[in-house]
């Protein structure tokens, strides 16, 4: 996609996350200069299915996987010191060489032991269905505005006396929910003072080296984590991350101006999945979801948690070409459809037999919408080894050509299996 009009580009999950976005990064990171994660943490799982096997990407984008693109972890990310270096090494051992490739904005915030504890013990985190990795608690503490930032870490006294609220304040809040766990300000001081100088010599103004990069007409790709749906604006509220991970964030997330950006990239997935607990109105709890969740093989990458599966929607989708402002999209996995009679695409919403022209803004009239749906014939053929679009079944164009037009934006990519070379470039 990258080209003389398209020099910053960023990709997003047009559904609830998992839609395959580590592949098709991977795909168009070899042709960029950086890979720029915006939001989210250790929570999001990529996984890149390479000849050297399969990586789970948490935190470090999967453009690390290119060995001549470089990596940022932007300012809107909360970043988790410890599992960080968990996965540098796994990296390391692997032979993916990190030297000088590896940036982390120095306005990131951190994700500390307190937050993870808190998280753990949240009753709401339980029934939101979170990670439980402090993801939400590090959020929380950035707009309370008593975060520890990734640059706090070259002033000791600093890092210690903000640690030491924030343990403060978690220790007393442990204390109000009934929970007897505590933490320890000088433990967690001491990892942070002995983390620190392997962190710091990757520490920088990210937003400015992004924006550097793109005035020497280099290429920039903005990855997102999670998906539209879980935007903490525009997702099912409350049943959303805490960032936000739609386009708009990209820009703040990354550190560069709005007019920077040159296209918007949506990936989606030939039906639907969720994971965690919320709306999801095309979800099937019976055969034909067990059928998708099998073929698909929908378990969370980092969690293994079973996902939840149902039909392609399109009112989420067109819901998010609005909200992102895609100009293209990249639909993944249809290889998982090959050995289906039929395909439910579900076209619009009914809510008490009245007619939606839009998504609810209430969590409660979305699990009450019923889905519409319009059945289109199957093609039960393979389509693993199809390169281009004419190798596909004339079902699987008709099936594509449906998504293009009820989603209202062009189709760019379509994923045909885990293998990198599993990928059509629609031209
Ligand atoms: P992400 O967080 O959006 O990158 O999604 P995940 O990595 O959690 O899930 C994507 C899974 O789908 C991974 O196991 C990929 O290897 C796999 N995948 C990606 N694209 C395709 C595709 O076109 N077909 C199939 N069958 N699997 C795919």
């Amino acid at each position: 996609m990258f080209g003389p009009d398209i020099r910053c580009l960023v990709v997003v999950g047009a559904q609830w996350g998992d839609e395959g976005k580590g592949k098709v990064v991977d795909s168009l990171a070899e042709h960029a200069d950086l890979v720029v994660r915006y939001q989210g943490g250790a929570n999001a799982g990529h996984t890149v299915d390479t000849d050297q096997g399969e990586f789970i990407l948490q935190q470090i984008p999967s453009g690390i996987l290119h060995p001549r693109c470089r990596c940022v972890i932007g300012n809107g990310v909360v970043v988790d010191p410890e599992t960080l270096f968990q996965e540098i090494d796994k990296l390391a051992a692997r032979g993916v060489p990190m030297e000088g490739r590896l940036v982390v904005s120095d306005r990131a915030h951190l994700v500390l032991p307190y937050h993870k504890v808190l998280d753990k013990s949240s009753e709401r985190s339980k029934k939101i269905g979170t990670t439980s990795r402090g993801i939400g608690p590090a959020y929380e503490d950035k707009y309370g505005r008593r975060g520890v930032r990734v640059g706090d870490l070259r002033h000791p006294d600093l890092t210690a006396k903000l640690v030491a609220a924030g343990v403060e304040r978690a220790n007393a809040m442990l204390g109000l929910s009934g929970s007897t766990e505590r933490c320890d300000a000088a433990e967690i001081t001491a990892m942070l003072v002995s983390l620190a100088p392997r962190l710091l010599p990757f520490v920088a103004d990210a937003g400015r080296l992004v924006a550097e990069a793109l005035k020497q007409d280099g290429r920039v790709l903005l990855e997102g984590a999670q998906g539209a749906m879980l935007d903490v604006d525009h997702g099912t509220y409350p049943f959303v991350t805490s960032s936000s991970t739609t386009a708009g964030g990209a820009s703040t997330g990354a550190g560069i101006g709005p007019t920077m950006i040159d296209a918007v990239l949506g990936i989606v997935k030939a039906y639907t999945t969720r994971v965690g607990n919320g709306p999801l109105p095309t979800e099937s709890t019976g055969p034909d979801g067990e059928r998708l969740r099998e073929l698909g093989g929908e378990f969370g990458a980092v969690t293994g948690r079973p996902r939840r599966c149902g039909w392609f929607d399109a009112m989420v989708v067109r819901y998010s070409v609005r909200v992102n402002g895609l100009t293209h999209l990249a639909v993944t996995k249809l290889d998982v459809l090959d050995t289906h009679e039929e395909l439910p695409i579900c076209t619009g919403y009914t809510l008490d037999g009245d007619v939606l022209d839009g998504l609810p803004d209430n969590v409660k009239e979305l699990e009450r919408v019923k889905a519409v749906y319009e059945t289109l014939p199957g093609w039960r053929a393979s389509t693993g080894g199809a390169r281009r679009l004419a190798d596909l079944p004339a079902n699987a164009r008709r099936y594509l050509d449906r998504l293009e037009r009820e989603a209202g934006a062009p189709i760019r990519y379509i994923g045909v299996g885990t293998k990198r070379e599993q990928l059509i470039e629609v031209s």
